[in-house]
C-alpha cells in the first residue's frame, strides 16, 4: 500500500564538477519504479541537477525553503514558489541541523511547512531526539512534541501530503545507526499518533529512517513493518552505495 522511498540528502556537498560525476553515476543505476528516489542537492545546485536527471525517474527537492510562499523582500532565503517553478517537488523542514544550527524554531518549522505546501510542494518532516533526551528516557516524548506542533496547527490531513522522516539526531553523520527495532518502536508511535486522529492518512504516509543508513544496514531497517525508507545523507554522495540503498528498499 505504501510505496518504499529513499530520498539522498547531500547537504552542503557538491561542486559542478563533482555533481555532474553524481548524476552520471545516479543515471547508470536500474531503474526499478517500485521505490521513489529523489535527491536533495545544495540550493546551488538544483538547477544542475534536475536538468541532469530529466526523465531518470528521480525526483528533486530542496533542503529547505522560506518561511513565506512567495518571492519577496527575504535576503539568502529561496521561495518555495520559485523552488516549485524550477522543479521541485519536495523539501526538507525541519532537518536536525537546522532546528540545532540555525536555531530554527518550532513557529518558523510550521510557517515553512506550510509555505511549501502552499506552492505544491510535498514536506519532509524531519523529527528525532537528541542522544541526551534518549538516555533520559524522553524519546518518544520529544517526537510526540515535534509532530503535534503540526498536527495541532494545521490538522492531521497535511500529512496526506508529506513525508515524515524519523532521524536520530544521535545518529546523524556519526556512524552510529538505531538498531531495527529501535528505530521500528518509534515509527510505530508515530503512526499510531497520526492514527489517533486520522487512521487513513496513518496507514499511508511514508515514514522514512534516517541516521546512517548504509548498504551494509538498510535492508534490515527496511524489513521493519513501519519504516518505508530512508532518509540518507554521507552514503548519498555514492552513486553506487546510494544505488544498492535503493535496492533494498524495493526488497
Ligand atoms: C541526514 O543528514 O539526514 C542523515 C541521515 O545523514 P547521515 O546518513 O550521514 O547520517
Amino acid at each position: 500500500m505504501r510505496r518504499p522511498m529513499v530520498a539522498g540528502n547531500w547537504k552542503m556537498h557538491g561542486t559542478r564538477a563533482g555533481v555532474a560525476e553524481l548524476l552520471e553515476g545516479l543515471r547508470k543505476l536500474p531503474r526499478s519504479g517500485e521505490v521513489e528516489v529523489a535527491v536533495f542537492p545544495s540550493s546551488l545546485h538544483i538547477g544542475q541537477v534536475i536538468d541532469g536527471l530529466q526523465g531518470s525517474g528521480i525526483t528533486v527537492g530542496a533542503q529547505n525553503s522560506a518561511i513565506q510562499p512567495e518571492q519577496g523582500a527575504l535576503t539568502g532565503e529561496v521561495a518555495p514558489s520559485q523552488l516549485a517553478e524550477l522543479g521541485c517537488k519536495l523539501v526538507l523542514v525541519g532537518h536536525s541541523e537546522r532546528r540545532q544550527v540555525m536555531g530554527e524554531s518550532e513557529n518558523v518549522l510550521q510557517q515553512k511547512f506550510a509555505a511549501a505546501q502552499a506552492c505544491g510542494l510535498k514536506p519532509v518532516l524531519c523529527i528525532g531526539e537528541t542522544l541526551e533526551e534518549r538516555e533520559a528516557g524522553k524519546t518518544l516524548e520529544v517526537v510526540e512534541r515535534q509532530l503535534s506542533s503540526i498536527i495541532d496547527t494545521f490538522g492531521v490531513a497535511v500529512f496526506a501530503n508529506a513525508v515524515i522522516a524519523y532521524e536520530p539526531v544521535w545518529a546523524i553523520g556519526t556512524g552510529l545507526t538505531a538498531s531495527p527495532q529501535q528505530a521500528q518502536d518509534v515509527h510505530a508511535a508515530i503512526r499510531a499518533q497520526l492514527a489517533k486522529e486520522d487512521a487513513e492518512v496513518a496507514a499511508r504516509v511514508q515514514l522514512l529512517y534516517g541516521g546512517s543508513v548504509k548498504a551494509s544496514n538498510a535492508a534490515e531497517l527496511f524489513g521493519m513493518p513501519d519504516i518505508d525508507g530512508g532518509l540518507v545523507g554521507g552514503a548519498s554522495l555514492n552513486a553506487d552505495e546510494f544505488g544498492a540503498i535503493c535496492r533494498a528498499a524495493g526488497n
